[in-house]
């Protein structure tokens, strides 16, 4: 395939594309070309014939999110967590979900499962029962305190992330709080770096957006040494190249070399630096250990 996959340490996988919910600046919403219909599942057997146990054996750390679902939503999530533990014992296991699908079983089996200190499921969480759902539409506020409880009752270190807009501004002092009572083990707040052009769509008040960069590429995945691979199974260099497919990893050495020229322009978009880090990182505004 590539340098980069011989040597990744880590994999971002997107087990499934489904997702129940609706939030307004997801790929899911605002990508032209994905159908909601054409849903893609991976299996433990993918894996396999895919990314092969070598991979996997050699690999400290694979997470699932994506560009187009949520990993609590796949049809063999459990199964496939199961097989990078069976592969490689020590693996960090992690998720980023919106918390409201499955059933507290579910959620207590997943949390037994990732039973490593540095096991984690992100769960996005945009403030309280009365805002969560204005941006993460059509996620049930119920399920996912009592799915996040599950979790963490099951022995599962689990973290809030809040996405802040005006609208829910007022809440993060709360939110923390309220994490901290459920044992929560992190909490984050940050502003979206999404472009949002839905009015009711607005940033904090006091919100100053810094500047883009537009200096050199400080590729993330490079550094992170990681891989990405979709749920249709196809492998690319980073989430952010993961919905072209002119850029699979196989093409990582002529995008790699544009950055010296003319940028590919994802790469600038996400990775060009200036002096606070890159247009990627520097993101969160709040980030604080609860225990
Ligand atoms: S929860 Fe995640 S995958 Fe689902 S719509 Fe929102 S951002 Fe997209
Ligand atoms: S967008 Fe480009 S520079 Fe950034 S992590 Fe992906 S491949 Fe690297």
């Amino acid at each position: 395939m590539s340098k980069l996959f011989d040597t990744a340490k880590v994999l971002h996988l997107e087990v499934t594309d489904v997702c129940q919910a609706e939030c307004p600046l997801c790929a899911r919403e605002t990508d032209p070309l994905f159908n909601k219909d054409l849903k893609h599942n991976l299996t433990a057997s993918d894996m396999i014939n895919i990314l092969g146990e070598q991979f996997i054996s050699r690999l400290d750390k694979m997470f699932m999110c994506g560009n187009y679902g949520d990993p609590a939503a796949g049809a063999n999530t459990l199964s496939i967590v199961d097989y990078f533990r069976q592969v490689n014992k020590h693996i960090t296991l992690g998720m980023n979900t919106n918390g409201g699908v499955q059933s507290p079983s579910w959620w207590t089996e997943l949390g037994q499962r990732f039973d490593q200190p540095t096991d984690y499921v992100v769960f996005s969480i945009d403030g309280l029962e009365d805002t969560n759902h204005i941006y993460r539409k059509k996620v049930n506020w119920s399920k996912v305190m009592n799915n996040a409880a599950a979790f963490i009752k099951a022995g599962g270190s689990a973290h809030w992330d809040m996405l802040v807009y005006e609208h829910n501004e007022n809440q993060v002092d709360i939110a923390e709080q309220v994490a901290k009572d459920m044992g929560f083990t992190w909490f984050r707040a940050k502003v979206s770096k999404r472009p949002s052009n839905i009015s009711w769509l607005r940033p904090p008040k006091t919100w100053i957006q810094p500047p883009i960069a537009t200096g050199t590429i400080d590729c993330h995945v490079l550094k992170e040494q990681s891989v990405y691979m979709s749920a249709r199974g196809i492998v690319y260099p980073c989430c952010w190249l993961g919905h072209n497919s002119e850029f699979t990893i196989d093409k990582f050495d002529d995008i790699s070399r544009s950055w010296s020229l003319t940028p590919n322009p994802t790469c600038a978009i996400t990775c060009a630096t200036n002096q606070h880090g890159t247009n990627f990182t520097n993101q969160w505004q709040r980030n604080i250990a609860l225990c």
